[in-house]
């Protein structure tokens, strides 16, 4: 069947670690890759980050309903996942992983039901996110704020993910996440 992985945490809640830690473990999982309709930027290759298309692009491909999903993101800016994505991954017989924000992963999910199966990875506690952003040193005083406010926002909606796996050892959140994964794809 074709099948598909969804992953979402507040930032800080360590999900990058534990999908990466995902990726090496199986080899089937093949991360779904975003089309977008803001320019490169410093390194960022085509089809690799994104899919870089103009504006006018995008929109076409709005109109033609070749997009599962899609949201302007940032103002001006859009963001989605192309259907032709899903079909390259599932041809080679591969389950597409994404690593999207709760209201995006939501919709996936609604739209593809048994095929999807949603993670949320939660952080400890309010006290420990907030100790790990600040540990992190790479986002100011404010930032953090921000960032602490927005998680509190995100964890409500954990209660609509399949699965939720609380990030306070790494080592036991991966283990956790590996029997969930496993279960998913022998089923
Ligand atoms: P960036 O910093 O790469 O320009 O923007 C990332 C933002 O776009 C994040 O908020 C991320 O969740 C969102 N994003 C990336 N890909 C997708 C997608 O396929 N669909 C939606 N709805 N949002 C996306």
């Amino acid at each position: 069947m074709e099948k598909v992985l969804i992953f979402s945490a507040p930032s800080g809640a360590g999900k990058s670690t534990i999908v990466n830690h995902l990726l090496g473990i199986f080899p089937q999982l093949e991360f779904s890759v975003s089309a977008t309709s803001r320019a490169p930027r410093g390194s960022e290759v085509d089809g690799r980050e994104y899919y870089f298309l103009s504006p006018d692009e995008f929109a076409r491909k709005v109109e033609r309903g070749e997009f599962i999903e899609w949201e302007e993101v940032y103002s001006g800016s859009c963001y989605g996942t192309l259907r032709s994505e899903l079909d390259r991954i599932w041809s080679k017989g591969h389950v597409v992983v994404f690593d999207i924000d709760v209201k995006g992963g939501l919709n996936v999910k609604k739209l593809l039901g048994d095929k999807a199966l949603t993670i949320f990875i939660m952080p400890p506690s309010p006290e420990e996110l907030r100790r790990r952003l600040e540990s992190r040193g790479t986002d100011s005083a404010e930032a953090i704020e921000k960032r602490l406010a927005k998680a509190q926002e995100e964890i409500t909606y954990a209660e609509h993910y399949d699965k939720v796996i609380v990030n306070d050892r790494l080592e036991e959140a991966c283990k956790a996440a590996e029997e969930v994964v496993s279960r998913f794809l022998e089923a």
